[in-house]
């Protein structure tokens, strides 16, 4: 694969280590990983990816007015301003055209960037998820105000230049507090959600449930983390932190029976159909904070055989951890989006009994410093 440059190098600043050919970026991770977890266990070397291009298949942007012109592009929180991009080298190509035609639109249909000082116009950012297995497309119009006069012919417009759309979502947020989206969401084309299909597995998507931005490489990882959990069909599995539902669901044939625990409802509930439209039986899906779970399930003597945990980049709670050592699972199987969290939580749970056994990077962001790794660790009888 020839590396590629990208013209927006200087001024995006989302992939930090783009001047670093990908062989290269691959030892850098592998080099981070062994320093923060070596200690443990010998690391195995960093799946990277074939192609390390285009591979993102959530994309988002914000808008901005500059001379009269519309401008799109990443939002830079140190500047408070745009920076202009029409097409990045990690994001899926599709996604950039459909952003590109809904900034020109905007134009064609006097529909104005929201502009946070004058507190004036419609749009804030839009985001676009793709499956490239099914071809499903949702678009999400993150307005400031509620009102789209023009919405069904804007959205005609936009369908014609683009048949692969298959959702329309408009999004409301009139207070911006830091987070992307607001709590209002109405379907204004399709289903309101798009399906992707991972390790063979049916799953859906809605605009805010989590789901892993790269497809390709979320089949390598989940892979990895039931190769190293070893299911024989009779374990009682966690999977903690479980987002939409998509490891348990992968695992749920391997093993007896499945309970997933996760806090954002969106998810959640996208999880509950997963199991439903994939006819998993054996799998039962919490909505609550994981340390709060972990503390009943110890409390009520709950049996887990083995735990596939996957936190957030704070890592777990020390009451999750704590709990976890007293509900004493024979495996667990820590993947991780930060390596320093993750040392931290491995080096509690290897002064409470456990030994780690494996260690897998494996490259989910190309071209970014974020290094994803597989801990693999059993109890010391
Ligand atoms: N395993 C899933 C999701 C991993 S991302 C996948 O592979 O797709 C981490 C998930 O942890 C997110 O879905 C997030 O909503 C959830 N999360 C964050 N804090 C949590 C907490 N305190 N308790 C339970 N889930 C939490």
């Amino acid at each position: 694969m020839s590396e590629l440059k990208c013209p927006y190098r200087k001024k995006c600043g989302g992939c930090q280590l783009q001047n670093l050919p990908y062989n290269r970026q691959l030892s850098f991770k592998q080099v981070k990983a062994i320093k923060l977890l070596g200690k443990y266990c010998h690391v195995d070397e960093i799946i990277g990816m074939k192609n390390p291009y285009h591979y993102r298949n959530k994309v988002q942007a914000a808008f901005c007015e500059k001379g009269g012109e519309i401008l799109s592009g990443v939002y830079q929180s140190t500047t408070k301003s745009i920076v202009p991009v029409d097409s990045c080298l990690i994001e899926d190509p599709i996604a950039d055209e459909i952003i590109l035609t809904v900034r020109k639109l905007l134009k064609s249909f006097k529909l104005r960037p929201f502009n946070s000082q004058t507190n004036k116009g419609f749009l804030r950012h839009i985001l676009v998820k793709r499956s490239s297995k099914t071809n499903q497309t949702m678009v999400v119009l993150v307005t400031a105000v509620k009102e789209f006069k023009p919405a069904s012919k804007f959205i005609n417009a936009l369908l014609s230049r683009h048949p692969e759309i298959t959702t329309v979502v408009q999004n409301i947020n009139t207070k911006y507090n830091g987070l992307m989206l607001g709590d209002e969401t109405s379907v204004l084309y399709g289903d309101g959600y798009i399906e992707d299909i991972l390790c063979g597995y049916k799953f859906k998507i809605s605009p805010k449930a989590f789901y892993q931005i790269n497809p390709t490489q979320t089949e390598v990882l989940y892979g990895k983390a039931l190769e190293f959990a070893e299911l024989s069909g009779k374990e009682r599995l966690l999977d903690a932190y479980c987002g939409t539902g998509t490891i348990g669901i992968i695992a749920s044939k391997m093993a007896k029976s499945v309970a997933g625990v996760e806090l954002n409802p969106d998810s959640v509930k996208d999880a509950l159909t997963n199991a439903e439209i994939n006819c998993v039986k054996n799998i039962e899906f919490y909505e609550a904070d994981a340390g709060d779970f972990m503390v009943e399930a110890a409390a009520m003597g709950e049996k887990f055989d083995v735990v596939i945990m996957d936190p957030p980049r704070a890592g777990a709670s020390l009451e999750f951890l704590r709990c976890l050592v007293k509900l004493s699972p024979e495996k667990i199987v820590y993947i991780s989006c930060n390596p320093e969290t993750q040392s931290r939580d491995v080096s509690f749970l290897t002064r409470k009994g456990y030994k780690v056994k494996k260690i897998q990077p494996v490259d989910m962001f190309p071209h970014t410093e974020h290094i994803e790794v597989i801990t693999y660790l059993t109890k010391i009888i």
